[in-house]
Formats: structure tokens, C-alpha cells, sequence
């Protein structure tokens, strides 16, 4: 029997999530029953995600490094992908900054629904901005230095050095290059099977999927905040979103241009990424299944998938970028304040800073929001008046963010020779093969 595709099955446990949760919160204890029995599957799922995170970097991206035999390849590769990163990444903030001059939402907000709103959210956004201040008293070189752990087994031990752990990765590839092939040969063959068998726990992990959205998507449905004040931010959700539905136009328009692979091809191949990344607000989370799908249902390279994806989950997050922009401005509107066209590229060069700086996690992105705001000079107060619609527009984000990545892989791989057809494995899309 034929079985439906993964994104399908996906979709159906994402609905079936919300229908459920909808249904049940109209009960008293339909709250309390999904989240003491439903979310800690959810739970389960993303830490199954998570926890094959840091064996895939290294295994991955060390076999990667080594497939590659000379290093004049790896700085080939490695300058493109830095530079498409961050043409996308300033494209994305500018987009952004468009969007929401165009639209003006903030003008859209009562002087009353700014104070009922600074009220409500005043605390979260409080803890928001300590966060972001520890970030702020570190030197200026701090982010570069950090890159260098002192200790491999301290920073695996964290999903929050990736960045870390890619480093190493990188290091010890290229040494594995540079040793005699004879020598180098044991260690390629133990990585490379790791590889496999990781790539293999991630199909494992995938026949879950569909349950595992379910319960996501259900905790966040019946922990919502009311949705009265939603409406107030409205026309700011509308600009992101906006302005993420055309980075998402932009991706796909940029795959067949460079690649020559139809919008088709290239969603369908995509979309289990896409709609984890939905459900997880997390492209560290989602990086398993990103790769597992650009290598095997996209035709990239596995050498350049696992250099170009690990290090764009971590450095590469145009959606947050566009996000922290429009977040920017609307504060500022709603606040009265007309920013200068000098602020408004200040806020380009911060905002593309502060993606890169952002961790993978939901959320992220607001923290850094904070260092957008105070070198823009708009209140970080401001941060309360987005709380309320904040992880909605985490979720949408965060897919533009992963499917950003996928699309630089495929250019990078294309302009490498690199990218192939696919090679389905079809582990995950047929449960009847695993058993
Ligand atoms: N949740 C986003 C991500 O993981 C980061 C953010 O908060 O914007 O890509």
C-alpha cells in the first residue's frame, strides 16, 4: 500500500493538533489534561531531535571536510556560503524595513492599547532584556572569541555551542586532510559510518513525526495568551508575515534560477523541514531533518550540505533578521518616533548582527531584538507591546529561517557541481520497510 507522504501525514497531525486543543480548552480541565498529558510528548519528540544534534554536527561535517581532500575546495566553499549568507541576511532586514515603512503599523495602535499592553507583558519583556544585557556588557571581540572552546567535551555537552562544536569539526577535518591517506583512512571510515547511523536515527525519529507535531501544536494552542490584544497587532503580524511570505518567494525563485529545479521539486523536498520547523520554533531542532532532506530528497552533496547547513542554523536566520527590522520600526511608530534614514541603516548593520548572534531556539530573536532597539535608541521597554503575538510569528520565522538554508546549500552546491539527483532513501516515508 502506498502511504502518503511525510509532509502530508505532518499537516494532518499539525490540524488534528489544533482541532484537539480547540475541542478540549472548552472544558475546565482541558488546559491542565493537555498539558500534563499531551506537551511532554511533544517534549520527548524535540529531544530526540535534539539530542542527535551534536553527533550529526561532527560526524557529518568532519566526513564532509575529509570527502572534500583539499583545502583550496573547503575555502571555495566556505566564502561563498559566508557571502550568499549575508547578502541574503542584509536583503532580508531591508525588505523588512520597506515592509514596515510602507504599512506603518504602529500607527495603527491606540495611545490606550500601548499602556494596556506595556502592563500586561512588562515582566516577560523585563526578563527579556537582562538577557539581552548580559550579552551587551561582553567586549566587542567576545563573539569571535568564544568561537574557540578550550575544552571539545565542555562544549559538546551543550546544544548552545554549536558554533563551538563546528569549529572543532572544521579543525579536525582539515587535519584529517593533511595526515597521510593511509593513516586518515580509519578515522574517514569511523566517521562515515557515524554519519549513517545518525542519518538513519533521524528517519527513526521522523515516523514519529506526525504525533510528535501533534502534541506540539496542541500545548501551543491551549497555552496561548486571550486573543483579544492580538488584534491590536494585527497590521504588525500582517508586515511580518508579509514580509516573510516574500523572502519565502524569493528562496524558491532563487533555487530555480541558480539550480534549475522546479518550485515543486524543491517544496516538496523541503516541506518535512519546513513544517518541523513551524512546530518546534527551532532551527537547531530542525537541523537533523533539514539535512536528512537537502541530501537525500534535494540531491545536494552530503560534503556541502553538512558545512553549508549546521553553520547556517547557527549564523544564517533571514526571517529573524526581517523580523527584528519590522519589530524595530513599529515600536518606534508606536511610540511616536520617527527614526532617520541613519538610523534606519544602523538598524540593517544591527539587525543582521543580531541574526547572526541569535541562538537557535525559540525565542532567540526577540532577546536580541533588545541590542536593535538601544542602539537605535527607541524604548526596550517597547518590547512588551510584541510579546503578546510573539510566538506565532517565532513559528513563521523560524521556517523561512531553515528553508533560507536549504536554499544556499542548493546555489552553493549547483555552483560547486555538487548538486546531483536525488537519492530517496524513503526510510521515513514508508513505515512498512522498517519493521
Ligand atoms: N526561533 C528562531 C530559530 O530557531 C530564532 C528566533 O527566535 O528568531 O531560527
Amino acid at each position: 500500500m502506498k502511504k502518503l507522504a511525510l509532509h502530508w501525514r505532518i499537516l494532518i497531525g499539525m490540524a488534528a493538533g489544533v482541532l484537539f486543543a480547540v475541542a478540549l480548552t472548552q472544558f475546565a480541565w482541558g488546559k491542565d489534561f493537555i498539558v500534563d498529558w499531551i506537551k511532554p510528548f511533544g517534549t520527548i519528540f524535540i529531544n530526540a531531535l535534539k539530542l542527535i544534534a551534536i553527533p550529526l554536527i561532527l560526524a557529518s561535517l568532519i566526513k564532509g571536510i575529509a570527502d572534500l581532500n583539499n583545502l583550496t575546495q573547503l575555502s571555495k566553499m566556505g566564502l561563498r556560503t559566508i557571502s550568499i549568507y549575508l547578502m541574503t541576511t542584509v536583503l532580508a532586514v531591508s525588505l523588512g524595513l520597506l515592509i514596515v515603512n510602507t504599512v506603518r503599523p504602529g500607527a495603527a495602535v491606540s495611545e490606550e492599547t500601548r499602556a494596556q499592553l506595556i502592563s500586561s507583558y512588562e515582566t516577560q519583556a523585563g526578563d527579556r532584556i537582562t538577557a539581552a544585557d548580559k550579552q551587551k556588557k561582553s567586549g566587542p571581540l567576545k563573539a569571535l572569541e568564544d568561537l574557540v572552546p578550550e575544552n571539545i567535551v565542555a562544549s559538546a555537552s551543550s546544544n548552545g555551542n554549536m558554533l563551538q562544536v563546528i569549529v572543532f569539526a572544521i579543525f579536525f577535518g582539515i587535519g584529517l586532510i593533511l595526515i597521510p591517506a593511509d593513516r586518515a583512512a580509519p578515522v574517514k571510515g569511523f566517521f562515515t559510518g557515524l554519519n549513517d547511523v545518525v542519518l538513519k536515527m533521524i528517519d527513526l525519529i521522523m515516523l514519529a513525526a506526525p504525533f510528535g507535531v501533534f502534541a506540539l501544536l496542541a500545548a501551543i494552542i491551549a497555552e496561548a495568551p486571550g486573543a483579544d490584544l492580538f488584534v491590536a497587532l494585527l497590521w504588525y503580524a500582517f508586515s511580518v508575515v508579509l514580509g516573510l511570505g516574500l523572502l519565502y518567494c524569493m528562496y524558491v525563485g532563487l533555487v530555480w534560477v541558480f539550480t534549475k529545479r522546479s518550485p515543486r521539486f524543491f517544496l516538496a523536498g523541503i516541506a518535512p523541514a519546513q513544517l518541523l520547523a513551524f512546530s518546534t520554533s527551532s532551527s537547531a531542532a530542525t537541523l537533523p531533518v533539514t539535512m536528512e532532506r537537502v541530501i537525500e530528497h534535494l540531491g545536494v552533496d552530503d560534503e556541502v550540505a553538512s558545512f553549508v547547513l549546521p553553520i547556517g542554523a547557527t549564523v544564517n536566520m533571514d526571517g529573524t533578521s526581517l523580523y527584528q527590522a519590522v519589530a524595530a520600526v513599529f515600536i518606534a511608530q508606536t511610540f511616536g518616533m520617527d527614526l532617520s534614514l541613519g538610523t534606519q541603516l544602523g538598524i540593517i548593520l544591527t539587525a543582521t548582527l543580531a541574526s547572526i548572534g541569535s541562538a537557535a531556539v525559540p525565542g532567540a530573536g526577540m532577546v536580541m531584538l533588545v541590542i536593535v532597539l538601544a542602539q537605535a535608541g527607541i524604548p526596550e521597554v517597547g518590547l512588551a507591546l510584541i510579546f503578546a503575538i510573539d510566538r506565532p510569528l517565532d513559528m513563521c520565522r523560524t521556517t523561512i529561517n531553515v528553508t533560507g538554508d536549504a536554499t544556499v546549500s542548493m546555489i552553493v552546491a549547483n555552483s560547486l557541481g555538487k548538486l546531483g539527483p536525488p537519492e530517496e532513501k524513503n526510510w521515513d516515508d514508508r513505515l512498512d520497510e522498517v519493521i
